[in-house]
């Protein structure tokens, strides 16, 4: 039996396929569906927010500007979303902000980890932990295909990735998602750099994505040049957004 080819959309080219059934291509060869990543942009780490990453503020309008701008297959936000006992935060054992401690594997007592505290930031459903007021309204207008990906919402352990916690026992359902929407290419903008972002990038790396990091569109609790000089080694492009389009360096 002949099977008809059918068209289908693929961004704003057409493309022409066969049936699956009559002719498989090795997967993706054929098109390369793109998302982009927004990490974090949550108020807690914004100006006036308890753990504010310095300069924050700057990327909120050129990443909806880039949201809109293109055409997505699909744009994912993330959401640092804590119970108020979270381990992360510095309030929960008795010690200031920003000490270093070491922490034990929920799973495994043998493996320790070195790990900052912080302060308290993005509690479920507080005020810190809603986008800020242009991004939350930007979000809920958009009509592309959008998903929100919450992480760090299991109080024994700290997520930085947005793909899993640091012990790489819990997956978000980021990485099935992707699938599911056939992504390849993932673009990431967003906070902290040297945090959240450098773990998610390095996490879709090892998940073989084609990862760009849009470096002007993130910005860095501590450390500016370390994370994506690393992240270009593991394989990640390095990018600017020049206010039309992404400029790989
Ligand atoms: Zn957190």
């Amino acid at each position: 039996m002949l099977i008809a080819p059918q068209i289908f959309k693929c961004g704003s080219e057409d493309y022409l396929s066969l049936s699956p059934e009559l002719f498989t291509l090795p997967h993706n060869t054929h098109m390369t569906k793109s998302a982009l990543l927004i990490i974090d942009l949550q108020n807690d780490f914004l100006e006036g927010g308890s753990l504010a990453v310095p300069d924050g503020n700057e990327i909120i309008d050129p990443i909806i500007e880039l949201a809109q701008k293109k055409d997505w297959d699909l744009v994912i936000a993330t959401k640092d979303w804590h119970p108020q006992d979270h381990t992360s935060f510095a309030s929960n054992h008795g010690v200031k902000p920003y000490t270093e401690l070491e922490f034990t594997s929920p799973e495994n007592e043998a493996e320790k980890k070195i790990q900052m505290v912080w302060p308290d930031h993005c509690v479920q459903n507080s005020n810190g932990s809603e986008f800020p007021p242009k991004f939350k309204a930007f979000w809920e207008q958009f009509k592309g295909p959008k998903e929100l990906v919450k992480k760090g919402y299991l109080s024994d352990r700290e997520y930085y990735s947005a793909f899993s916690d640091v012990w790489k026992l819990h997956k978000t359902e980021l990485d099935s998602l992707l699938k599911e929407h056939g992504i390849r290419n993932v673009t990431i903008v967003g906070l902290a750099l040297d945090f959240c972002v450098f773990h998610t990038a390095s996490d879709a790396l090892r998940e073989n994505y084609s990862v760009t990091l849009v470096t002007n569109l993130t910005r860095s609790v501590a450390d500016r040049e370390g994370p994506p000089s690393k992240l270009q080694a593991l394989g990640a492009h390095l990018a600017e957004y020049n206010g039309s389009e992404i400029i790989i360096k």
